[in-house]
């Protein structure tokens, strides 16, 4: 059970922390408002014959502005470009301790032009909030950069053609945790075809600099599955001991 330690932002993290289902130890003479929604809570939001060209040549020595051209004008690959309506770069702090990789922008995603947005963005922001984290203080991006049709899986070509802008990413912001949001973004990132429960649970290691790497649920499973949430608070305990320096 937690505790909410903060009492002047009491109210919100109560919240944050009901979000997550966290059962939360209230002190007496506080009121714990569980149940209030943060203000401003949004409400409850075939490759073409030819294969995805490689996204870029010479990504890996783009600083920032050239990355995010690059990701703007890539046509890779072709019937995800004939469907965007704009890439998804990723949004945050350039230097964060932290960056959250999830699958691909959603519909919403690809109307506001930023990852994690609508009611699984919301979910994930109390994720963070309940680990004492801002989303502005993490890095947040996504495998594909554009929005797969429906709401697809990315096919695997997509994800190869993709893989150098966000490797790229992952080598600018240098975060001390990576936490692979979903099935997808996990099984991407570490080349396996095993089950989110499998990979959920201990500390793997991305890159060429072994990077602490912990895998938790989709906030959009979340929402379908709350029963979960109390997996995913433990998986972000066990990414925060690692940024603390006591989890890897
Ligand atoms: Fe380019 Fe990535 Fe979009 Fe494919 S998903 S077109 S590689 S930016």
């Amino acid at each position: 059970m937690a505790r909410a330690r903060d009492q002047g932002g009491g109210r919100r993290r109560y919240a944050y922390l009901h979000a997550m289902g966290i059962p939360v130890w209230v002190p007496r003479g506080e009121t714990a408002s569980a149940s209030a929604t943060p203000a401003g809570v949004e409400a409850a939001p075939a490759p073409q014959a030819d294969e995805p060209a490689a996204a870029a040549d010479g990504v890996a020595a783009l600083d920032w502005p050239a990355l995010e051209r690059a990701v703007a004008s890539c046509e890779a690959c072709a019937e995800l470009v004939a469907n965007r309506s704009r890439t998804v770069f990723g949004v945050g702090d350039r230097a964060a301790d932290w960056m959250i990789i999830g699958e691909a922008p959603g519909v919403e995603e690809d109307r506001q032009g930023e990852p994690f947005v609508g009611r699984a963005g919301w979910l994930l922001n109390a994720m963070l909030q309940a680990v004492g984290l801002a989303r502005e203080r993490v890095f947040i991006a996504n495998i594909l950069k554009c929005r797969p049709p429906k709401n697809r899986d990315p096919r695997p070509e997509e994800a190869a053609a993709c893989e150098p802008f966000l490797e790229r990413q992952i080598t600018l912001v240098g975060p001390r945790v990576i936490l692979a949001v979903g099935r997808v973004a996990a099984q991407n990132l570490l080349k396996t075809d095993a089950g989110l429960g499998r990979l959920r649970g201990r500390v793997h290691r991305y890159g060429p600099l072994g990077t602490p790497l912990v895998v938790t649920y989709h906030p959009a499973y979340l929402l379908r599955s709350p029963l979960d949430k109390r997996k995913a608070w433990e998986d972000l305990c066990l990414a925060r001991r690692i940024v603390q320096g006591d989890g890897a």
